[in-house]
């Protein structure tokens, strides 16, 4: 049997890009999917002539394959992983095949939380600076494909630890590191430094004409920036601390410098569009692309100014009986949750639940004993909730249902409270995904 030059593992988003831009690079391509691919992907590998199975791996064509491109949600535990590794065929990134054929310079934004609203930021603070700028990733459309169809002057990337797992040469002028807490343990051997080693991959080929940026309030980012090449130039962002070079704030004023350590810009932090310490971050960090790459001031300070916030992000709803509702569905792990309610500024309703990651919510409970007064659970199994924040709110109730949550919640919302979902958990037990859980919630919102 012939040997295609790319077997493709994964028909999703990133794989069927990468099945497209090896195919427009001349190269044999098939690509190979375990579950059912989406109908809008089998459409796109047809109409560009590209050969896929779905529903099964044929080892016969995969294990000759000269190379082995796997799309990131494949975990290394799978066996057509381990069949792969045995027979010592390289497996390359997505993020490594894009870039060998893009001239693009890349802005590539990692973390546990902030990553798409730091990335979109960042987008869209280019974008104003008129630049040919195109965004991708993990949001929104691949890099491969975007690389296929026409090169920007720069790509501004997500990029999950998923993704950098098995690249080697992907290289961003700049990086962002946002933050990291432990989070997708099970991918990681339960070895936060596993976790922690692959966030610090976005910068492993960065040279002393590129940029990290950090958060200089993460201890575990501070701790182990010895996982940086030494000649990679630094600057950091921090609420609480204050960097050398980076941004900061001090008396409301956010202050950031240039690269020569001379303070490039200030702004109110009142004028940001997006609230809490953790957008301020988000700010800093995508303010300080601005400054790297010469933006005016002006238009740093309009962008951050007029940012629409994402959907599912500490979202507002709707204000009903004076009760304001926001829909953080996308607070997945306690970290996030931890800053929705830092944020938050009245008596808070909270909607908490899902599918438990082994979180460790001990750090959530000073902010539940100062601003919650009751937690309503949304989830199969609630018993480790109930485990974690009983003795600390006055009342703690069950539902099995996103109408009955927004119901109870409703019930017991006064003028001036803030009913949040933030559910610090996975959505599977009774969504399809974060997004559906939002909608959901959104849905029921506005049918009170
Ligand atoms: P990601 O793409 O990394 O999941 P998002 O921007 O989608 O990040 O935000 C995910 C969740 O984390 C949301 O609930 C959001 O409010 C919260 N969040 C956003 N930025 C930060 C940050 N810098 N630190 C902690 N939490 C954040």
């Amino acid at each position: 049997m012939s040997s295609y030059d790319i077997v493709i593992l994964g028909g999703g988003e990133s794989g069927t890009g990468c099945a497209i831009l090896a195919k427009s690079k001349g190269l044999s391509v098939f690509l190979s999917d375990s579950g059912m691919i989406k109908d809008i992907y089998t459409k796109e590998l047809r109409k560009a002539g590209i050969p896929f199975e779905q529903g099964a791996h044929s080892e016969e064509i995969i294990l000759n394959a000269d190379k082995i491109i796997k799309s990131p949600g494949i975990p290394e535990k799978a066996a057509i992983i381990k069949a792969i590794r045995e027979k010592k065929i390289p497996i390359i990134s997505e993020l490594d095949f894009a870039q060998s054929y893009s001239n693009a310079k890349v802005i590539a934004i990692t973390g546990t939380n902030g990553k798409t609203t730091t990335t979109t930021m960042v987008y869209e603070l280019l974008k104003k600076a008129g630049l040919n700028v195109k965004l991708g990733g993990n949001i929104g459309e691949s890099y491969a494909k975007q690389v296929a169809e026409k090169d920007p002057e720069y790509f501004v990337l997500e990029i999950s630890s998923f993704q950098l797992d098995d690249s080697y040469s992907f290289h961003p002028h700049i990086s962002i590191l946002c933050n990291i807490t432990p989070d997708h343990l099970d991918r990681y051997g339960y070895e936060y430094q596993n976790y922690i080693n692959s966030k610090f991959r976005i910068a492993q080929t960065q040279t002393d004409k590129d940029y990290f940026i950090y958060c200089i309030d993460d201890p575990d980012t501070c701790n182990n920036l010895n996982l940086l090449p030494k000649e990679v130039n630094k600057m950091s962002f921090g609420y609480f601390k204050k960097p050398e070079t980076g941004a900061w704030v001090e008396n409301k004023v956010m202050y950031l410098t240039d690269t020569a350590n001379k303070i490039y810009l200030t702004m109110n932090t009142e004028n940001l569009a997006l609230r809490g310490i953790h957008n301020t971050y988000n700010s800093m960090a995508a303010g300080l692309v601005g400054s790297i790459m010469n933006i005016s001031k002006e238009t740093i300070r309009e962008s951050l100014a007029n940012f629409e916030n994402i959907e599912h992000r500490l979202e507002y709803v709707a204000t009903i009986g004076g009760a304001d509702y926001i829909n953080d569905s996308k607070a997945t792990n306690v970290n996030s949750v931890w800053y929705a309610l830092e944020s938050m500024q009245k008596p808070v309703i909270w909607i908490v639940g899902g599918v438990d990651k082994g979180n460790d919510y001990s750090s959530l409970i000073p902010l539940v004993e100062e601003k919650v007064k009751l937690i309503i659970c949304l989830g199969v199994d609630n018993t480790k909730l109930h485990r974690a924040f009983s003795k600390h709110v006055n009342m703690m109730l069950n539902t099995s249902s996103m109408q009955e949550a927004v119901k109870t919640a409703q019930r017991f919302a006064e003028n001036g409270d803030t009913v949040l979902l933030s559910p610090a958990c996975a959505s599977f037990d009774l969504f399809l995904n974060y997004q559906d859980r939002g909608w959901s919630f959104k849905h029921c919102v506005k049918n009170l």
